[in-house]
């Protein structure tokens, strides 16, 4: 096993920032300048501009925040009644217009091979494509664990969780892991109002706030996403998996195996913040989860070992 940093080799820092995010561009109450605005205030780095079905690529600084591009696009059907939202994130590069209106199917799709060609039309277009809230769009993975070329799946969703209880989807996740499928985990706000914001963000390793480097370490799964615990440190070394946290409950290391876990807490509850996890052969993943006292989480990337 070789020596490996979950957040890359290159010198940087955590940025925190919010990757779903809507505006009165769409159906979200305050205008791109008073989200911003609020993040700034809430000590956010970087939001992504993602209203539905129009993508920004307006201003790149706002209110202090570094603005990255991007939209919402959404497919539909009737019956049974299900849709796929796709959150795509951008650079001021190739790929969308400001303000171009994107109506990703103009009709319904009856499957998955209907909605493929649209990940496919995003990804062309130089996006990173998260799948947003699984559960809030009544899917499952028979529905989407054909799809290729998706980049992260949402693991936990404000707005959802405030909805309809449809915020936590790491099983879904989960899912998609042990079934092969090599996918990043994002938390997201999905954020419309003001009781939405700052219940789940991204922490992402890169050497500088521009939208090249983070999309670039997005790319490279340099992030973790998180409802509250820190994860300031994740690497190999000596065939150990090292894990340094803020104060957590319990830190659990999980691969593709029903049972494949080990949990690491300490007696009365005393917190734990660091985690040495000899790594063993044969395992195609590990990945790290961090629970502190609030029951809060906090989700590594995997490690892929195969
Ligand atoms: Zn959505
Ligand atoms: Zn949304």
């Amino acid at each position: 096993m070789q020596n490996w940093n979950a957040f890359g080799s290159e010198k940087g820092r955590f940025y925190r920032g919010n990757l779903h995010n809507h505006t009165t561009r769409s159906d979200g109450a305050f205008t791109p300048e008073e989200n911003t605005a609020r993040f700034a205030r809430a000590g956010y780095d970087f939001v992504a501009i993602t209203d539905h079905r129009i993508y920004y690529r307006g201003a790149q600084e706002m209110n202090g925040l570094l603005v990255l591009p991007g939209m919402e696009a959404d497919v539909n059907r009737s019956q049974p009644q299900q849709c796929h939202h796709l959150v795509c994130i951008g650079t001021s590069g190739q790929g969308f217009a400001h303000d171009e209106r994107y109506n990703a199917l103009p009709g319904e799709y009856t499957g998955p091979a209907d909605v493929q060609p649209v990940i496919d039309n995003l990804k062309a277009r130089d996006n990173f494509v998260i799948l947003a809230h699984p559960f809030w769009s009544h899917t499952n993975y028979s529905d989407y664990g054909s799809f290729t070329g998706l980049d992260a799946m949402e693991v936990f969703n404000t707005g959802c969780l405030q909805e309809d209880d449809t915020g936590y989807s790491h099983m879904a996740w989960s899912e998609m892991l042990y079934k092969g499928h090599r996918i990043w985990a994002v938390a997201t706000d999905d954020n419309h109002r003001d009781n939405d914001m700052g219940g789940g963000w991204v922490q992402v390793f890169a050497k500088e706030l521009s939208q090249s480097a983070i999309l670039n370490a997005l790319r490279a799964g340099h992030f973790y996403a998180s409802c509250g615990p820190d994860i300031h440190a994740m690497y190999v070394e000596d065939g150990r998996l090292i894990v340094e946290c803020s104060s957590c409950l319990r830190v659990q290391v999980l691969d593709q195996r029903i049972g494949g876990h080990t949990t690491y807490e300490l007696p009365g509850g005393e917190p734990v913040r660091r985690v040495v996890h000899p790594l063993q052969e044969g395992l195609k993943y590990v990945r790290v989860q961090c629970v502190d006292a609030a029951y809060k989480m906090a989700w590594s990337q995997p490690l892929f070992l195969d």
